[in-house]
């Protein structure tokens, strides 16, 4: 027998960075108070704990420490590293755990919100409605689909930034936590090209991030992002015991066109081109646009949704 469609004002289709992001600034907007809004996402407890590094010349619309912010750069200038201080910019470190404990207060506090674990399989715009069907059957029908959920087939990434990034701690001073170090290409091996950065939270504990950017469609040569990291650690710093407090793996795929939207089917986060190519970040972008989209939803009933440069892509 079909399902019964269930009606809210917006469905939120995928609830991770992007999509909570947005159900927080919806919760903040008076006008929207009292809307009906369901988050679906089918990974509630898989979410992998991710560190997070933005660049900021203004303070966050949300109330979130960093834990660590570098007001001066160290770069890889050839034959001699080069510090530079930051003028307007800042460099942070954070969570995602921390973002989402930040964001999920405020959701969790609505009452007009709903959280779903499940997998959405479909989403269909019509003339002033969209309808979201659900892996399992169900029908949801709402004024606004915003959408973060990238569909399995048809994408391909022109790039494949893949990376590690290891929490160490040292048994004595190795790093001045005022000094973040970019995009280091010093190491012993080359091929295949990869960069480390390093972002010290004390002078005996610091996140290493080694990254390699490969074209998409080229097959992997064997690399082994630990073997890397620790001749990087002795060879570069002269560190050559540390500990390992955590590991965090992953890949962001680069350069993907952005989706547009579709009627009241609107992407968001990712698949709306929201990462930038140059970097693999989105995370204040991310919240730039989701803000952007619950103040105008509220102001005019209809959302508007920031284009990224040609410049970002
Ligand atoms: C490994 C990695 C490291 C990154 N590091 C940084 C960084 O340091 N700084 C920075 O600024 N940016 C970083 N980014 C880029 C960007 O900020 C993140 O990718 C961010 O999480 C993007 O938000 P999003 O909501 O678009 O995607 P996600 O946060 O991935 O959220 C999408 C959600 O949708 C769910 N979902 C997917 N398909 C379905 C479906 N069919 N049904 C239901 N739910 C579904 C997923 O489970 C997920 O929870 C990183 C990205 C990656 C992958």
């Amino acid at each position: 027998m079909p399902h019964q469609a269930q009606e809210y004002d917006v469905v939120i289709a995928g609830g991770g960075l992007a999509g909570r992001s947005l159900a927080y600034f919806l919760s903040r907007e008076p006008e929207l108070t009292g809307a009906r809004i369901l988050i679906i996402d089918d990974a509630e407890e898989r979410y992998p704990h991710r560190s997070l590094i933005y660049w900021h010349d203004n303070a966050l619309p949300l109330p979130l420490t960093p834990a660590a912010t570098f007001t001066s750069l160290a770069v890889d200038a050839g034959p001699a590293q080069q510090v530079l201080p930051l003028k307007r910019h800042r460099l942070c470190l954070t969570s995602s755990r921390a973002v989402f404990r930040c964001l999920d207060e405020v959701i969790d506090a609505n009452p007009h919100i709903t959280r779903l674990d499940a997998q959405v399989s479909r989403v269909r715009a019509h003339a002033d409605s969209v309808e979201v069907a659900l892996s399992d059957g169900r029908l949801f029908t709402a004024s606004h689909c915003f959408d973060s959920t990238v569909p399995l087939t048809g994408i391909k990434a022109p790039l494949l930034m893949s990376g590690e990034v290891r929490r160490v701690r040292t048994a004595h001073d190795a790093f001045d936590p005022s000094i973040a170090t970019f995009i280091d290409f010093r190491s012993g091996e080359h091929h295949p090209v990869h960069f480390h950065c390093v972002l010290p939270i004390s002078t005996r504990e610091a996140v290493v991030e080694v990254t390699r950017i490969m074209p998409g469609k080229v097959p992997t040569p064997e690399f082994s992002f630990e073997q890397a990291t620790s001749a990087y650690l002795r060879e570069v710093w002269g560190v050559s015991k540390f500990s390992l407090v955590s590991v965090e793996r992953g890949s962001i795929p680069l350069g993907i066109r952005p989706s547009s939207p579709r009627g009241s089917h609107v992407p968001i986060g990712c698949p709306s081109g929201a990462v930038k190519a140059t970097t693999g970040y989105g995370f204040t972008r991310i919240l730039r646009q989701t803000q952007h989209i619950a103040s105008t939803l509220a102001s005019t009933g209809s959302p508007d949704t920031p284009r990224p440069s040609p410049r970002f892509r």
